[in-house]
């Protein structure tokens, strides 16, 4: 009996530990179903075919929104999406917006179930700042040009529709490169910085202040009363740079030119909006910086002819469709031509014989100037080493090289290789850079002296005087040759102070050892005043306009009897008659 009871004690105690352990484990159940339901995310629950299950507590700003039920089928796109997940067992991701936020909801199929949990997740914050990158300009903070572009659709359809004005101004800053590399990429920085609060304080807050790229901004103006409430904001916008920034405790002086077109009526679309502004710009920048400039449609034709030179450079050159003209430099001191300037000519098939100025600017833009550059450099060497082995000279051809090639090609290596191609004496060559384009590369010029000096080709700097660098500045170029630019020896007869910039170049160039070369001399008066200046060589219509290589070759054949017995014998009064015609005339048979 005492042993049956005992029995039955211990099965009591069992029995009470079993329950305790199964109430605990229930008890553990109900808080794991709880964590769902007191999940801060929504969690749901549906059937594969996109029935909601569940949906916890959470979710009830989405229920709402969408209205849902429990019970009920998904919204369609759900549910679309809900019946794909299960059908492919792999989880995928829906992007929704509710309300102010942003949720996007995990739609988890459950091996061997027949329902897809979904998971939800607020991703506001990730789309804000995802749209602050995407969007805006990181150093200025303005909108950037995908916004720009995207505000310009908005404004141009507004405009379209309502029929009122709206206008883009494109802006650019004039020389900021040179600001980047005289004072570094933070004061760059900082600059441009300066410059967005500063056009920000221009604008009404309907318009819209953008950075497109490196220096330009963008504003787009809505709603102007007519042109003239254009131009007075685009001279707003030009007055931001007159006060000095200042930057590292200095100030720092910089301007900027603007290009605008009105729309709906120049453009179609928001390309065509940027592209006249470009245009507008570019013109602009032609004619002086610091401006401001209105598209107009004329601006598309001179594109259009821009485009089409390009093209038929291309091809001109794989056609042999371009010649060098020579113009003689004569030597003062001894009476005798001892170079010749290279200048190139095109012989277009429809156009006729287009000049430098016509489609040099255009090559370098499109920096088709350093194929033709190399073209000139090979073309020049070769005829000159042809005339020397023939005879004539030796004399020294100079070769004109654009910015570009200076800064595209490995100048030192091109300039080799066409020496010896050509077999050309180094010492018969001469290269000529600008002025603007030595000072502004002052290092690279004078590195590039020292190379083409070891190869024993000589440096010069031409149009000397249109670049405003300081005349003492001329020390630090270890070049042979200054060209004093033709506006200065017209100076010599029209100034009330004659010739006095050709006069301080000549004297102090002669005081650094280099020679000095008179460009675009054209009468006996200007030659009669460099000759007692002590000017060393001059070149001009005087003697020679440029000329065809066979007809280069007469005029060196004939000097002696032409010129050289009148120079010697100081004639002073020619016989007016140039016996030379024009050179294009000469030049086309
Ligand atoms: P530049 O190098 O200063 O060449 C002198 C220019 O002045 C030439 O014009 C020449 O024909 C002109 N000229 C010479 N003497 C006189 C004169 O007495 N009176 C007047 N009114 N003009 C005179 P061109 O041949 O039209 O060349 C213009 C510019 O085009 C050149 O100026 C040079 O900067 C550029 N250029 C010419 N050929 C080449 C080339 O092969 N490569 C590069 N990069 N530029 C070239
Ligand atoms: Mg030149
Ligand atoms: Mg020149």
């Amino acid at each position: 009996m005492t042993e049956n009871l005992q029995k039955l004690a211990a099965a009591n105690e069992a029995l009470k530990g079993e329950i305790a352990k199964r109430i605990a484990a229930h008890a553990h159940a109900d808080s794991i179903a709880k964590i769902s339901e007191e999940n801060p995310a929504p969690v749901m629950r549906a059937s594969n075919e996109g029935l909601l299950l569940y949906a916890n507590g959470a979710a009830a700003m989405l229920l709402e929104t969408f209205s849902m039920v429990v019970g009920e089928g998904l919204p369609s796109d759900w549910c679309r999406g809900v019946i794909e997940a299960s059908a492919k067992k792999t989880a995928s991701e829906i992007e929704m917006v509710c309300g102010d936020s942003i949720f996007a909801l995990t739609l988890q199929p459950v091996v061997d179930a027949d329902y897809v949990n979904i998971y939800g997740r607020d991703i506001t914050k990730h789309k804000e700042a995802e749209e602050q990158f995407v969007n805006y300009d990181d150093l200025t903070g303005l909108p950037n040009r995908a916004l720009f572009q995207d505000r310009l659709k908005q404004v141009l359809g507004h405009a379209r529709r309502s029929g009122k004005l709206a206008a883009v101004h494109l802006i650019d800053l004039d020389h900021f490169k040179d600001i980047n590399e005289t004072m570094g990429h933070d004061a760059g920085d900082i600059l441009l910085q300066a410059i967005a609060d500063r056009l920000l304080e221009c604008i009404r807050t309907s318009d819209t202040v953008a950075r497109l790229g490196g220096d330009e901004f963008g504003v787009i103006q809505v709603e102007p009363t007519d042109a003239d409430g254009i131009a007075v904001l685009a001279q707003k916008l030009l007055n931001c740079f007159v006060e000095p920034f200042t930057i590292d405790n200095r100030d720092v002086h910089t301007s900027a030119s603007i290009g605008i077109t009105v729309f709906p009526d120049d453009a179609e679309n928001p390309e065509q909006v940027l592209r006249n502004a470009d245009m507008a710009l570019y013109h602009g920048k032609g004619e002086g910086r610091g401006t401001y400039r209105f598209f107009v449609t004329q601006m598309n034709d001179d594109i259009q002819r821009r485009r089409t030179i390009e093209d038929d450079m291309r091809s001109g050159l794989e056609r042999g469709e371009f010649v060098l003209h020579y113009q003689p430099k004569l030597h003062i001191g001894s009476n005798r031509i001892t170079g010749m300037e290279a200048l190139i000519r095109w012989q277009h098939p429809e156009q006729g014989f287009l000049s430098p100025a016509e489609f040099i600017p255009i090559a370098e833009r499109s920096k088709l100037i350093v194929p033709i550059g190399e073209w000139v450099l090979r073309e020049a060497c070769a005829q000159n080493k042809a005339w020397t082995d023939a005879g004539q000279g030796p004399i020294k051809v100079a070769v004109n090289i654009s910015a570009v090639q200076f800064r595209e090609t490995n100048l030192t290596a091109v300039v080799k290789s066409a020496l010896d191609e050509t077999g050309l004496d180094p010492m018969q060559l001469e290269l000529e850079i600008t002025e603007s384009l030595a000072m502004r590369n002052a290092d690279a010029t004078i590195e590039l002296c020292g190379e083409l000096g070891a190869l024993g080709v000589s440096l010069s700097i031409d149009d000397f005087g249109t670049g405003y660098s300081s005349l003492s500045y001329l020390k630090n170029f270890p070049v042979q040759r200054i060209k004093i630019d033709k506006a200065f020896v017209d100076d010599i007869l029209n100034d009330e102070n004659p010739g006095v910039i050709a006069t301080a170049v000549t004297t102090l160039g002669h005081s650094f050892g280099m020679e000095i070369t008179a460009e675009g001399v054209e009468t006996e008066d200007q030659l009669a005043f460099l000759r007692a200046l002590g000017c060393d060589e001059i070149q001009g219509y005087y003697f020679s306009r440029p000329l065809p290589g066979p007809e280069f070759e007469e005029f060196l054949k004939n000097f002696e009897d032409t010129w050289a017995l009148k120079l010697s014998q100081e004639r002073r009064r020619l016989s007016g008659d140039r016996r030379l015609g024009p050179e294009l005339a000469t030049s086309s048979n």
